[in-house]
């Protein structure tokens, strides 16, 4: 059997290695480097496949969100509402803008922020919502974007970890994730869905004046060259990532749909175990993600309800299987974030999840004899 990786990034390059290696080429023959037309062609090509009007390509996907809350015109003091069980990128920039982070309590079948604990947590200084799509499935977006409208809040989509998801409104109309607010976030972190060979990062929006003002600030706030009317920050995407991402754009599907595969055959191996509790998809899906990419399983996610989580980590790691622990503290238990207003009874969802989530391998390069080797050790220790 093949040596089990949590992500099999050199698998997946093996595939488009030659068009990578040339184009990379042809970026340092061209000496283009910063904002040279790969990262243009880049811009295009994902505007295309997402159905949104404007990208604009940045530095990383934590710039991405502090860019999309200072185009927005937050103001110190702002109450920002976000997900508790997520990762930091999240919180701090909200922090970092000295908006003050509210966060609050998660669905327990989607891990994703719920939305009556959203509306409890509305107050008159509250300013935007940021709903991260977790683990690959969007938020419930019907439920977020009548409060936002309701209450005349901003919608920020933190998309790192969904791209690609299809999201199904109750009415039937359908929109990639990352369109439905008003601004959304990603990330080309190399193990993400859709990843580069470094940093990278990117924002979408349908508002043609926030997209004018979100290019001036990736670029030291200058509309005109060398005056600059807002305070901005420098946060490019280079070409060379742009190349990358050129290449693997074209099978992003391809890449998803692998990964849905791979969700499927795990969940239908733990099908009926009383200890585990498996991803559980609720938009627009028939259940299986036969047709469906209402979820792209940017992790494949479970809950052990007997509380060997602990000790499951260790014995898949005794036995060649790498996993994870996202996330292993909420995050308004983290110093950083401290607040006197949380009320420990307000993250029941968050305080459970912590001590039962585990993550298994996920990527584009599973096979079934892994899959196999994977599920039969976690039913077997989680049964002993
Ligand atoms: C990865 C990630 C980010 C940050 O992206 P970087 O490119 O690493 O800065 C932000 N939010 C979420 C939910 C992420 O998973």
């Amino acid at each position: 059997m093949k040596k089990i990786q949590m992500v099999d990034l050199n698998g997946q390059y093996e595939g488009i290695k030659d068009q990578v290696d040339a184009s990379i080429s042809e970026v340092i023959e061209s000496t283009a480097f910063i904002n040279g037309p790969e990262v243009k062609a880049f811009q295009k090509e994902l505007e295309a496949y997402l159905g949104v009007k404007h990208v604009i390509p940045c530095g990383n996907g934590t710039d991405a969100l502090q860019i999309c809350m200072m185009g927005l015109g937050l103001k110190p003091g702002d109450e920002v509402i976000t997900a508790d069980f997520t990762f930091a990128a999240t919180v701090e920039v909200i922090a970092l803008l000295q908006l003050t982070p509210v966060l609050v309590d998660v669905d327990p079948e989607t891990f994703n922020i719920d939305p009556v604990a959203i509306e409890k947590a509305i107050t008159p200084k509250t300013k935007a919502i940021v709903p991260v799509h977790l683990f690959g499935q969007c938020a419930n977006m019907d439920a977020i974007m009548d409060l936002a409208n309701k209450h005349n809040l901003y919608v920020i989509e933190d998309n790192a970890q969904g791209i690609g998801a299809t999201y199904t409104f109750k009415d039937g109309r359908k929109s990639k994730s990352g369109t439905i607010g008003h601004v959304a976030s990603t990330s080309f972190f190399p193990s993400k869905n859709l990843g580069c060979y470094g940093d990278g990062g990117a924002i979408f929006t349908n508002d043609d004046n926030l997209a004018h003002t979100l290019r001036g600030i990736v670029n030291h706030g200058m509309y005109v060259r060398y005056h600059h009317d807002v305070v901005g920050v420098n946060s490019r995407l280079d070409s060379i990532q742009a190349a990358v991402l050129r290449a693997k754009l074209p099978n992003l599907d391809t890449y998803n749909h692998k990964r849905r595969e791979a969700a499927r055959k795990y969940s239908k191996a733990f099908a009926g175990q009383e200890h585990i509790v498996v991803p559980v998809t609720v938009n627009g899906c028939d259940g299986i993600c036969q047709s469906c990419d209402c979820h792209v399983f940017h992790q494949y996610t479970l809950r052990i309800l007997n509380e060997k989580r602990d000790k499951l980590v260790q014995h898949l790691n005794e036995n060649g299987v790498p996993c994870g622990v996202y996330y292993p503290i909420p995050l308004h238990r983290q110093k950083a974030y401290l607040d006197d207003r949380y009320n420990e009874a307000d993250f029941k969802v968050t305080n459970q999840l912590i001590k039962e989530v585990i993550s298994l391998p996920m990527h584009t390069e599973l096979d079934d004899e892994q899959i196999d080797f994977i599920t039969k050790l976690v039913i077997d220790f989680v049964n002993k």
